[in-house]
């Protein structure tokens, strides 16, 4: 199964891709996670990527675009993938298609969650995360035991640069912008498909399955 998720920032695309990933062993590819990474690692990739991620701007389509194709060249995506985070752009969007093409591959479905703005800013600026162990949580939804504070490992928790209020705006705009007009793109191929992203994680990843032409494991 090769899916896209699309969605604006917050709108659940890690958290379905590793329901996908836990029943079907496809992989997620989040370049948000990799180029992440990269800026923890301190590599060249992440000095070029990180003062654009905490401005809310895009990296350069090549830049992503490259790490794509390596990363799909990779055995473990031999039975599927969902691409989280990625395309974004329209040239973004165009170089999939010819990359898929020379791997021999092909889209099953592109799955856009839907969202309100609103929502996506309280998921947004609520969340903190344990910089020790990546623990996610959310001030009200999933909040700490005992707050600001990791239930693991016990490390004060903080707010990632991109979840800041003023940077959320701008992401979004971005996605408005540059991102939403795949869904027409997608939409004219046949393979686009809406699942409404509010309500529980369970309930969701069902309407995803289902939208994927898969029903349950
Ligand atoms: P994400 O975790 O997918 O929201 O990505 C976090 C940040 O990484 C984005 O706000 C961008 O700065 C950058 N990024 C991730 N994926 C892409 C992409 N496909 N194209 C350009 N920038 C990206």
């Amino acid at each position: 199964m090769n899916l896209i998720l699309l969605g604006p920032p917050n709108a659940g695309k890690g958290t379905q891709a590793k329901k996908l990933f836990a029943d079907f062993h496809i992989p997620q590819i989040s370049t948000g996670d990799i180029l992440r990474k990269a800026v923890a690692e301190g590599t060249e990739l992440g000095k070029v990527a990180g003062p654009l991620m905490a401005a809310g701007q895009y990296v350069p389509d090549e830049v992503v675009i490259g790490i794509v194709e390596e990363r799909l060249k990779q055995s473990d995506v031999a039975q599927g993938f969902v691409l989280d985070g990625f395309p974004r752009t329209p040239g973004q969007a165009d170089a999939l298609e010819r990359m898929l093409g020379r791997l021999g591959k092909q889209l099953d479905a592109v799955v856009s969650l839907e969202v309100p703005h609103t929502t996506l800013v309280e998921r947004g600026s609520g969340r903190r995360v344990c910089p020790v162990d990546g623990s996610v949580y959310h001030v009200d939804q999933s909040p700490p035991k005992r707050a600001g504070y990791c239930d693991k490992c016990g490390t004060g928790l903080v707010q990632r640069p991109d979840d800041m209020p003023d940077v959320i705006e701008k992401r979004l705009q971005k996605y408005d912008a540059e991102t939403a007009p795949l869904k027409a793109f997608y939409a004219k191929k046949g393979v686009l498909k809406s699942v409404d992203g509010v309500g529980s994680p369970d309930g969701i990843y069902e309407e995803i399955k289902s939208a994927a032409g898969r029903g349950k494991v």
